[in-house]
C-alpha cells in the first residue's frame, strides 16, 4: 500500500505501526475495540470495586513487560453508541476506558464525553506518551510514567504532569530497584506527590511485592503499593477479567 505524504510524517512523528495508522484514520464516531467485559478493577486506587472495562485496540509502544500484546492488532469496529449501550447493560456504576492506548483513536475522547453524559463515573488508563488534556478532567486519569526497564521511558509526555487534577493517578510500573530509585528522582523533581496519589507497580513475577512495599516505607513517602489484583485473583494469564 502508498502512504499518502501526511500519513508518512505521522508514521515518522509518533514512531507507529500500520495497524496504529489504521486506527487513526477511524472516524470520530467508532473505535476499534479489543474486548469489553464486567470485572473487578485490578489497578488503581479503585482496585477491587467493581466496572465496565473498554479494552481499545493499538498501542503506540511496546514496552519490555507488556502483558496485554493481543490488544495491539486484535478488535471490531463498534459506535461509540453501541458502547455506551453495552456498559448500560452491565448495569456498571463505573466504566474503566483502557488498551493498548485508548488516546490513540480519534473517538476516545467523544466515547469518554458519552459516559459522562449516560451519569457513569468514567476512568482513562494511558500509557502517558500522548496528551491527556484533551479529556475532560471529570474523567478520572489514571496517567502511566514509563520507567526505564520499560524501554519506553524516552516516550513519556512530560508536560502532562503540569495539568494533572486531584481526580488524577500516576503509576510508575517498577522492574527492579533501579526503576523505584529513577521513579523517586520523578516524584521529588516534579513535586507529584501534591499533584496526586502516586502508584508503586511492581511486575508480576519480577518485583516480589514485600521487596516493593519495603522500598516504599523506607522511602518514608506517602506511596501507594499497587499490585494487579486481578493477576492474583484469576490467574496471570487470564484474559477479559
Ligand atoms: S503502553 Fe501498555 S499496552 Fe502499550 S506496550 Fe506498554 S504495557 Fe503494553
Amino acid at each position: 500500500m502508498r502512504l499518502k505524504k501526511y500519513e508518512i510524517s505521522v508514521k515518522v512523528y509518533f514512531n507507529i505501526l500500520p495497524t496504529t495508522l489504521t486506527i487513526i484514520c477511524l472516524s470520530t464516531m467508532s473505535l476499534l475495540v479489543n474486548e469489553t467485559f464486567y470485572s473487578l478493577l485490578g489497578e488503581s486506587i479503585y482496585a477491587g470495586e467493581p466496572a465496565f472495562f473498554i479494552r481499545l485496540t493499538g498501542c503506540n509502544l511496546r514496552c519490555k513487560y507488556c502483558d496485554t500484546p493481543y490488544a495491539f492488532e486484535e478488535g471490531e469496529k463498534m459506535s461509540v453508541a453501541e458502547l455506551v449501550k453495552a456498559a448500560r447493560a452491565s448495569r456498571a456504576t463505573q466504566v474503566l476506558v483502557t488498551g493498548g492506548e485508548p488516546l490513540l483513536q480519534p473517538a476516545t475522547v467523544r466515547l469518554l464525553d458519552r459516559l459522562l453524559a449516560a451519569g457513569f463515573t468514567v476512568m482513562v488508563e494511558t500509557n502517558g506518551s500522548l496528551p491527556i488534556h484533551q479529556v475532560s478532567d471529570e474523567v478520572y486519569r489514571i496517567v502511566d510514567i514509563k520507567c526505564p526497564s520499560s524501554e519506553m521511558s524516552r516516550h513519556n509526555y512530560w508536560a502532562n504532569l503540569e495539568v494533572l487534577t486531584v481526580r488524577d493517578q500516576v503509576k510508575f510500573v517498577i522492574s527492579d530497584q533501579d526503576d523505584f530509585i529513577w521513579a523517586l528522582a520523578v516524584i521529588k523533581g516534579y513535586h507529584l506527590l501534591a499533584r496526586a496519589p502516586v502508584l508503586i507497580s511492581p511486575v508480576f513475577g519480577k518485583v516480589e511485592p514485600k521487596d516493593a512495599a519495603t522500598w516504599i516505607l523506607n522511602s518514608r513517602l506517602p506511596l501507594r503499593l499497587n499490585l494487579q489484583l486481578h493477576k492474583y485473583i484469576w490467574g496471570p494469564e487470564a484474559r477479559g477479567v
